[in-house]
């Protein structure tokens, strides 16, 4: 991804080169996936060694190189120390947020997947990856106010019926893939 990025880079400065522009750096190069990363992306999911390239939309979905992404942590086991449910997230939740504050040493992975079971890694003492069925992250859909998901007006029953009638392949009906340029 480097490569790509750095002779992306270098084709701008020649290109702007020419010109003789003074200030290069203030160009915003537009940052989309490629199509071994779109292939990557919709089967096992992109890693990411941090957040650093995900951005939040206006609408507080989370995107990745010009393309909403569902975002779940990857590596499992031995390397992380609370020990939570999986869940895998598609907003801007109180939890991403502190994510992206903390560096932490494990790795993520955004996907397009269309349905529930996720790649991870199981960090022990040997690594070894493997697939599991996650749920939506609940301050995720109260985020998005998703089918008026409330965590403190609703019941439990409720938020749960919410939860679990949740799927990727209709949020990403709602929340198209490919952001609007
Ligand atoms: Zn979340």
């Amino acid at each position: 991804m480097d490569f790509l990025e750095d002779s992306a880079l270098t084709e701008l400065r020649l290109r702007i080169g020419a010109k003789l522009l003074p200030k290069f750096e203030s160009v915003a190069l537009p940052e989309l996936l490629n199509a071994t990363e779109l292939s990557v992306i919709a089967s096992e999911g992109i890693e990411l060694e941090d957040l650093e390239l995900i951005r939040v939309e206006g609408d507080n979905t989370l995107s990745f190189k010009g393309y909403r992404v569902a975002l779940y942590i990857r590596d499992h086991g031995l390397v992380r120390e609370e020990q939570t449910l999986p869940v895998f997230h598609v907003a801007y939740c109180p939890i991403i947020k502190s994510m992206k504050e903390n560096k932490r040493l494990y790795r993520y992975a955004v996907t397009h997947q269309e349905d529930e079971y996720f790649t991870l890694n199981w960090i022990g003492e040997h690594t070894s990856r493997f697939t599991q069925q996650l749920t939506v992250c609940q301050r995720c859909l109260s985020v998005l106010k998703w089918d008026h998901f409330d965590m403190h007006e609703m019941s439990k029953e409720a938020q749960l019926l919410i939860v679990f009638a949740f799927t990727l392949k209709v949020f990403f009906t709602r929340y198209p893939k490919k952001l609007a340029v």
